[in-house]
């Protein structure tokens, strides 16, 4: 029988790069923002820096990796489960670069069989997978379209939208791994 396709994001998802990212802000910029300040996906609706800034702030936060902790200590676990029944692919429009992404993937002990990088969320959709984990609830709409199941992981930047999901079928929200396990079915 061959597997589903389980689509995972990394920043925000498996990897706690917001939190590198806010003490980068504090450090370097001496701007102090809470996670929980963080309700969109937007970032420069919330720090007074520029897209460009941002972006180059996301960059850093890749390049010292070991910094990045997991979301969840479980996920690893969850997904070396989740393995056996599903094909597991890493589905991100992350700003890390290859050698950093792999790199973290490997000190966290992620299992996966396939990469897709895509060039910004919206395109995460083509990953052609049967059911995605992210944290970016303005995707959503783009998987109900394409009839592809989406877990939304609780954070801060989407917890307010919750009510806005237009099809509860295809979008469950997950307060942590083992509820998106849970949400999979053994
Ligand atoms: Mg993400």
């Amino acid at each position: 029988m061959t597997k589903m396709k389980l689509g995972v994001d990394v920043d925000g998802t498996l990897a706690n790069t917001v939190d590198v990212f806010l003490e980068y802000l504090k450090k370097n910029h001496q701007i102090e923002v809470d996670r929980e300040e963080i309700v969109s996906y937007e970032m420069t609706k919330h720090v007074p820096l520029s897209k460009k800034e941002v972006h180059g702030i996301w960059k850093r936060v890749w390049e010292e990796h070991p910094k990045i902790k997991l979301e969840d200590a479980n996920a690893p676990e969850v997904l070396k489960r989740l393995g056996d029944r599903f094909e597991i692919h890493i589905v991100t429009a992350t700003n890390a670069r290859e050698q950093d992404l792999k790199g973290w993937l490997s000190a966290n002990r992620i299992p996966y069989n396939k990469i897709q990088k895509f060039k910004g969320q919206v395109h995460k959709v083509d990953s052609k997978v049967d059911v995605h984990v992210d944290d970016c609830f303005e995707i959503s709409e783009l998987f109900i379209k394409s009839n592809i199941r989406l877990i939304l992981l609780e954070q801060p930047w989407n917890k307010r939208h919750h009510g806005l999901v237009k099809n509860e079928k295809l979008v469950k929200i997950a307060k942590n791994w083992k509820q998106i396990e849970g949400i999979l079915g053994r």
